[in-house]
């Protein structure tokens, strides 16, 4: 049986997995947080369903929901409730065409694409990384950090070194890591050109979750949020309105916004609370609040970027199989990640004569 060792249990690395153990590999997942799923997350308080990364998904892409029907939870993929977005000049909020709010965040996709919309699970984003957990729960192994990866001396073809210093022998690798910590273990096998994926920046960002009872919130939130013009001044770049973008996000009688910051000094929940107030008509202090701070969020390519993670493939393929996928390469939308994950899998079983 081939052993192939995954590296990553973010959405790309358990898709991957996933994948290969069908195919009839040995796999092992190695992630080194105590938890899967990477930068999503989906925490529950108080009957409030809180992301801390990604929302929801783009409802044109079949990629979750082809996933989720997979995994036995297709019935819980849900739509947005709400259409259409704002944007805060400074002095007011304007509405926006269809697919602008996006366009303005930055979420590279066809017009078409967002217009259709945005799609989520019942239960948060992290339902479908449960699911798979679950199912991977034998292959998976938290707390484990790649240090290290080289040809095999016997044996397999690879040997991964890990903190605490053991060691892993594999037939093939997908390195499901994002690109700066790809990039690097690449470079130590000689990968030429793997330095311009260490390069890739992941853009520093804060999300803040406030809670509220619906009456606290005096005016009339119209759409699924707003996306602040670059001129607005102020933290918050954009704020969605959660509780009613998606249905079950917060209890009968109250609300939940979260708003995105630029990395700032002091309390990002009072910074935004502070800032939302006269927008929103918010009276009185949130219930609660949850801040993420996410030192490398999203990933920002540089020019010539496909050309570069082409190059590094095309190098890849001179070696023993041995796979990249996630956010740093294909797209960072977590479809995006899913097809990475599933295309680098399929790779490395083909290599290896894995059906
Ligand atoms: C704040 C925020 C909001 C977002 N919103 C959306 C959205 O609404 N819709 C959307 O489609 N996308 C969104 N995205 C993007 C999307 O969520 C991510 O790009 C995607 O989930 C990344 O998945 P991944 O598996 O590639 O990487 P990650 O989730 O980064 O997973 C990589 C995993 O590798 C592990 N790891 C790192 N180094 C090692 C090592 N040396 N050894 C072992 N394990 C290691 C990490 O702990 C992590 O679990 C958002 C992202 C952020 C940050």
């Amino acid at each position: 049986m081939s052993r192939v060792v995954v590296v990553g249990a973010g959405i790309a690395g358990l898709a991957a997995a996933w994948d290969l153990v069908r195919a009839g590999a040995d796999v092992t997942l190695l992630e080194s947080e105590r938890r899967p799923g990477g930068v999503i997350v989906t925490e529950r308080r108080d009957g409030f369903i809180v992301e801390g990364g990604p929302d929801g998904f783009l409802a044109a892409e079949p990629e979750l929901p082809a996933l989720a029907g997979e995994l036995g939870i297709g019935d819980r993929v849900v739509a947005q409730r709400a259409r259409g977005s704002s944007l805060w000049t400074g002095t007011a909020l304007e509405v926006l065409e269809e697919g602008r709010a996006a366009a303005l965040l930055g979420i590279e996709a066809r017009g078409a694409d967002l217009a259709a919309g945005f799609r989520s699970f019942a239960g948060g984003m992290a339902e479908p990384v449960a699911a798979l957990a679950e199912r991977l729960v034998s292959n998976l192994r938290f707390t484990q950090g790649l240090t290290g990866i080289a040809p095999a001396r016997e044996g397999g073809a690879w040997r991964v070194a890990l903190t605490g210093g053991s060691a892993h022998e594999a037939d093939g690798v997908v390195l499901a890591l994002p690109a700066y910590a790809a990039g690097r273990l690449l470079e130590q096998v000689g990968v030429a050109g793997a330095r311009t994926l260490a390069e890739v920046v992941y853009a520093p960002s804060v999300t803040v979750s406030l809670a509220y009872r619906a009456g606290q919130v005096t005016h009339t939130l119209e759409g699924t949020g707003f996306v602040s013009a670059p001129n607005a001044g102020g933290l918050v770049r954009a704020c969605t309105y959660a509780s009613t973008k998606y249905p079950g996000r917060a209890p009968d009688g109250h609300m939940l916004l979260r708003a995105f910051l630029a990395p700032a000094e002091g309390d990002p929940a009072m910074l935004a609370h502070a800032e939302l107030a006269p927008i929103l008509g918010l009276r009185g202090a949130p219930l609660w609040s949850r801040a993420f701070h996410w030192t490398r969020g999203l990933p920002r390519y540089p020019a010539h970027h496909a050309a570069h993670v082409a190059a590094v493939r095309e190098r890849l393929t001179r070696l023993a199989p041995l796979a990249i996928a996630g956010a740093g390469y294909d797209g960072a939308g977590v479809s995006a990640c899913v097809r990475s994950g599933r295309e680098a899998a399929r790779l490395v079983a083909s290599r290896l004569g894995v059906p």
